[in-house]
C-alpha cells in the first residue's frame, strides 16, 4: 500500500497542529502507524489521499450511522446552504429537530442544541449541580464524557489508549467533585450513593460503554443505578452521545427500559456535523437561561446546516424496520466474527456486542469493567489493526473502542470484512 501523500501531509500537519491531529484519537500512535490522510468518503468506503480505498467500520467514531454523504443528508444539507450558514436567530429547522428528538426520547420534554457532545455533557452537568445545588459528580471508571475537566479522571477513550491517567491542567479543586467508580459495580455503587455526606448532584452514565471498548450493563445495574438516584434525590444522567439514535430511535433508555432524568446527545443527531444536545423533564430544563438562572450559551448552536442533516438523518432512522434490519445485520455478522475468533484465537478475544457497536478485545475476558478491558493485549490489537488496514478494512486505532455497522453495510462489504479477519487471525495467531 502506498501512503507517500499522506506521511508528507503528516509531517506538514505536525508543524502546523499538535501531533496533526485535530483530536487524539486520530492519531495511530498506539497501533504503531501514522494517520491516513481522507480525501472523500461515500457509502462504506473511503478514499485516503493516495487513492487506497477502505471499508469504513469507525463511521467517524459513530455519526455516519446511513454510510458516508448520504443523498438525502447531501440534499437537506444544499437546501439549507442557500439560505444562508448561520443567524444568530432563532429558526423553525431547531423545532422541527427537538420535536423529532423529544417523540424519540420521551424522559425528555425540552431539549436544548450544542455543538458537541462535550458541550451537551458538561453544560448537563452544571444544570444538574445548579438544580441540586450540590456539587459532587458520580460517573464510572471507563466512560469518556467529553473532556471537560470535571470528566477527565479515569475517563475512556482517548485517555485510555494514550495512557493519560487524568489531564494536567485540570485543577485538584475541580477533580476532587468528580467520583469515579467501577462499571457494573452494584456494591460500589450502592455504597457511594447512599454516603450522604458526599452531596452528590448527578450520576452520569454510559448506558452502554462504548469509551473502553463496548461493555454493556450487568443485568440490573440500570434499574438499580435508576431506583437509587430517585431514592436519594439525586439527578441520573445517561450520556447516550454514542448510544442514541444508535441502539434504538430511543437509545439505550428505549432498549433497557429506564427513563433518566437528563439524556446527553451528539453523534449521530448531526447527521455528520457538530451538534449536541441536552435535555430533561421540565423541571429541571426550566433552569437553564434565559428560562432559569443556569447559563449556558452557543454562537452557533442550532446552526442551520447541522439542524436540517440531523432532521434529515432522523427521518431515515424513522423508517420503520430501520432499527431491526441494523440489528439483524450486525447480529449475523458478530456470529461470523466469533466463529472465526473461537476457530483461530480460542480463548484469547472477547466479543462484546449491543445492537450495532462492537469490540473485539484481545483478552480472554469476560470484560465487564475497565478493569478487566485494560487487561486487553493491544500490541495484538495493533498487530492485526495494521494487518486490517493493509487489506482495506478501516477499523478505529485503538482496542478501547467500538467498530461501527451502518445501515450502507452492504453484505459484499461485511464479507469481505470477514474474510479478511480470518487472514489477519491467520497471520497473528501464535
Ligand atoms: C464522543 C462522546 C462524547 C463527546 O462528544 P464530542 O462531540 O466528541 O465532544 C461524550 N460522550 C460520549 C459517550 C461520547 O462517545
Amino acid at each position: 500500500m502506498h501512503i507517500d501523500k499522506s506521511k508528507s501531509f503528516f509531517k506538514r500537519a505536525q508543524e502546523l497542529i499538535p501531533g496533526g491531529v485535530n483530536s487524539p484519537v486520530r492519531a495511530c500512535k498506539s497501533v504503531g502507524c501514522d494517520p491516513l490522510f481522507v480525501k472523500k468518503a461515500f457509502g462504506t468506503k473511503i478514499i485516503d489521499v493516495d487513492n487506497n480505498e477502505f471499508i469504513d467500520f469507525v463511521c467517524s467514531w459513530g455519526p455516519m450511522i446511513l454510510g458516508h454523504n448520504h443523498p438525502k443528508i447531501v440534499a437537506a444539507i444544499e437546501q439549507a446552504l442557500v439560505n444562508g450558514t448561520s443567524y444568530g436567530a432563532p429558526t423553525p429547522l431547531e423545532i422541527e429537530l427537538a420535536e423529532m428528538v423529544i417523540n424519540a426520547f420521551p424522559a425528555m420534554d425540552k431539549v436544548r442544541f450544542v455543538s458537541s457532545g462535550t458541550e451537551a455533557t458538561m453544560s448537563a452537568i452544571r444544570l444538574a449541580r445548579g438544580y441540586t445545588g450540590k456539587k459532587v459528580v458520580i460517573k464510572f471508571d471507563g466512560c469518556y464524557h467529553g473532556h471537560a475537566d470535571s470528566f477527565l479522571v479515569q475517563a475512556g477513550s482517548g485517555v485510555i489508549t494514550l495512557g493519560i491517567p487524568g489531564s494536567p491542567g485540570v485543577p485538584d479543586d475541580i477533580v476532587k467533585n468528580t467520583i469515579s467508580i467501577p462499571y457494573n459495580d452494584f456494591e460500589t455503587l450502592e455504597k457511594t450513593l447512599a454516603d450522604d455526606s458526599l452531596e452528590i448532584a448527578c450520576v452520569i452514565i454510559e448506558a452502554v460503554a462504548g469509551n473502553m471498548g463496548v461493555v454493556p450493563p450487568a443485568e440490573g445495574f440500570l434499574q438499580k443505578l435508576r431506583e437509587l438516584t430517585t431514592q436519594h434525590n439525586i439527578v441520573l444522567i445517561f450520556d447516550e452521545v454514542i448510544t442514541g439514535f444508535r441502539l434504538a430511535l430511543g437509545g439505550a433508555q428505549s432498549r433497557f427500559g429506564i427513563a433518566p432524568d437528563m439524556t446527553c446527545l451528539g453523534k449521530i443527531i448531526g447527521g455528520g456535523l457538530p451538534v449536541g444536545a441536552y435535555g430533561g423533564n421540565k423541571e429541571i430544563m426550566s433552569q437553564i437561561a434565559p428560562e432559569g438562572p443556569v447559563y449556558q450559551a452557543g454562537t452557533l448552536s442550532g446552526n442551520p446546516l447541522a439542524m436540517a442533516a440531523g432532521v434529515a438523518t432522523l427521518q431515515a432512522l424513522s423508517e420503520p424496520g430501520f432499527y431491526d434490519r441494523l440489528e439483524t445485520k450486525a447480529e449475523a455478522f458478530a456470529a461470523e466474527l466469533q466463529k472465526l475468533a473461537d476457530k483461530y484465537l480460542p480463548g484469547e478475544t472477547t466479543l462484546n456486542r449491543v445492537g450495532s457497536m462492537m469490540t473485539t478485545f484481545f483478552n480472554g475476558g469476560p470484560v465487564v469493567d475497565f478493569k478487566s478491558a485494560m487487561k486487553s493485549d493491544t500490541e495484538r490489537y495493533g498487530q492485526f489493526f495494521r494487518e486490517m488496514l493493509q487489506s482495506g478494512i478501516w477499523l478505529a486505532p485503538s482496542q478501547f473502542e467500538a467498530a461501527f455497522i451502518s445501515d450502507a453495510h452492504s453484505p459484499e462489504d461485511l464479507a469481505q470484512a470477514l474474510e479478511m479477519t480470518e487472514s489477519s487471525f491467520k497471520k497473528i495467531k501464535k
